[in-house]
């Protein structure tokens, strides 16, 4: 299925798509078509990540390959793309496009 995200944060594995849309969610955005009883989530982006980590470190539910760009907050896959470097003085994860900036 073609992705189709004008942020172009979609991209290369289905799971990161998947992850990707929870992090919105939890954001309090909901994809096309979808309804919760009550009040969707309100979190930070920071705060949506956290679930995921935990998800991700302790749950085992995600691939922990998934990262989120210290630099622009998009979501990408680690082995795909990117890097967890200490360029730019930072260790932390970089997608590709701020990897080039
Ligand atoms: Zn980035």
């Amino acid at each position: 299925m073609a992705t189709s995200d004008s942020s172009g944060v979609l991209r290369h594995t289905d799971e990161l798509k998947r992850v990707q849309q929870f992090h919105e969610f939890l954001q309090g955005r909901l994809p096309n078509g979808v309804t919760v009883v009550g009040n969707p989530p309100r979190m930070t982006a920071d705060d949506a990540f956290s679930v995921i980590w935990f998800l991700q470190e302790v749950s085992g539910l995600i691939s922990d390959s998934i990262e989120m760009c210290a630099y622009c907050g998009t979501l990408f896959d680690s082995h795909k793309e990117g890097h967890i470097g200490e360029e730019k003085n930072h260790c932390s994860p970089m997608c590709e496009a701020s990897d080039g900036l």
